[in-house]
Formats: C-alpha cells, sequence, structure tokens
C-alpha cells in the first residue's frame, strides 16, 4: 500500500482554486497563451496525483517524484506540449507514459477519447482512480510497451510521449492520423533532450523543434513488477 491508494475525491477544495489561479499565472508568465490548454489545467487538482508527503508543492511549477522512480511533468512543460498539440474536442490521442495520469487529464479536458499506455501496474491503477474521482470518462488506460502504440485504437489525430526517446519509434508514427502532430522528446537520458514536433501533411512528415527538455528515459517492454 502506498498513500496513493487513499479514497479520493476529485472536487477541487478552496485551496486548491487558490493555488490553481497562481499556477494558472504562472503559465501565462512562462508563454503559455491558449485559453482552452489554461482553462484545462485550472480545473485538475494537480495535488491528487501526488503522495501525501508532495502535497505541499503540488501547485509549484516543478517536476516532483511518484512512485516507480519515475516523474509528474513540470506544468509548464505539460502546458506548452499540450498547446503544441492543438487539441481539437473530436480528437483521439494516444499518450505514452501515463505516469501519474496528471498529463491525460489534462488532455481528457480537451479531446473526445485519450488513450494512454504505461508499463508499471501499479502506476496505471492509481492513475485508473484519479480519473475514477475526477469523473473522466474518456479515458482508456492500459499495461504495454509504448514503442508499439495502441495498433487496435490506430490511427490517432495527436500522439504525445511524456518520457524520451532515442529515436522517433517508427511504430508510432505510422498510428498518426493525416493532418496529425506528435510530441516526443528525444534524445539520451540523462541528458537534456528535444522536445520535437512531427506533423503529418499530405503525407509527408514535418519535423521542427521546439525546446530543451528533460524527461524519464522510455523503456522496452512491460515492467515485470510493480
Ligand atoms: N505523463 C506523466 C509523466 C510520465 S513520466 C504524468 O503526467 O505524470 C514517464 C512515464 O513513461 C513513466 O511512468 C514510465 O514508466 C513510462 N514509460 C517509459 N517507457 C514506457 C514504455 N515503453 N511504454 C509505456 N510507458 C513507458
Amino acid at each position: 500500500m502506498t498513500d496513493s491508494e487513499d479514497h479520493l475525491d476529485g472536487e477541487p477544495t478552496e485551496a486548491d482554486r487558490i493555488a490553481l489561479a497562481e499556477l494558472i499565472l504562472k503559465l501565462r508568465a512562462n508563454g503559455v497563451r491558449d485559453r482552452r490548454v489554461l482553462g484545462a489545467i485550472e480545473g485538475i487538482p494537480r495535488r491528487l496525483f501526488l503522495s501525501s508527503r508532495h502535497q505541499a508543492l503540488a501547485y509549484a511549477d516543478r517536476a516532483m517524484p511518484i512512485d516507480c522512480g519515475q516523474t509528474i511533468s513540470q506544468p509548464t512543460i505539460v502546458a506548452m506540449m499540450t498547446e503544441a498539440l492543438d487539441v481539437q474536442p473530436h480528437h483521439r490521442v494516444l499518450e505514452v507514459g501515463t505516469g501519474s495520469g496528471y498529463q491525460a487529464a489534462v488532455l481528457a479536458r480537451l479531446a473526445r477519447e485519450v488513450y494512454t499506455v504505461e508499463r508499471y501496474r501499479s502506476l496505471k491503477r492509481y492513475a485508473e482512480d484519479r480519473f475514477n474521482a475526477l469523473k473522466l470518462e474518456n479515458v482508456e488506460t492500459r499495461i504495454g510497451d509504448g514503442f508499439e502504440g495502441w495498433p487496435e485504437q490506430a490511427p490517432f489525430d495527436r500522439i504525445v510521449v511524456t518520457a524520451a526517446a532515442e529515436e522517433i519509434p517508427e511504430s508510432l508514427v505510422a498510428q498518426l492520423a493525416e493532418g496529425g502532430v506528435m510530441v516526443i522528446p528525444v534524445g539520451a537520458s540523462g541528458t537534456v533532450q528535444d522536445l520535437v514536433k512531427l506533423t503529418r501533411a499530405n503525407g509527408q512528415v514535418e519535423r521542427s523543434s521546439l525546446c530543451a527538455v528533460r524527461f524519464v528515459p522510455m523503456v522496452h517492454g512491460v515492467a515485470e513488477r510493480l
């Protein structure tokens, strides 16, 4: 048992609302402009995605540790990646790397359906508890190797990878619909990676570079324990 298993109530408290309003100001100061993205973030108490010993920093603009040696991304990075995806209400989105479920919850407020893949069973379970607490009914979670994407549900309008890959996995690019956008950190772990945006248009895939980021690595296969 970890404290992530406590019963969750998804309703933001007054303290959450105040902290979220401050976080939104911070994101705006950092250049995030998309109102839908800011609105989605403002509606999700990030506190729910952190264990009790990290609650005090739940609304700080920083990455925080979660179980299994993984991290929940910094809110500014979540916001920038979501903004770069330009998610529309009819979109079906694939996320690789569920982690705490925070990025998926933000996406669920913007998209029609979110499919999120995680290699650790316990992380998947906790994330599902959070989606239930938030009454997010358009998120599907599964255990799998994100290098393979989610072929049964492909193609996707948007794909976001929240772990760093040394090379862009071709299997994921193949699951991107025409007109689709994919955002993925590319580079070796333990270094700064390049946040790359791929756009598929007229059968071609165009690549551009957004900024430098630091993510945990994408790892092959499903985790055997946890
Ligand atoms: N999006 C998360 C942050 C995740 S950290 C959040 O909002 O909290 C990256 C996650 O990617 C970790 O949970 C890690 O276990 C997962 N991961 C790494 N390689 C993977 C793979 N091949 N398939 C699925 N998940 C993977």
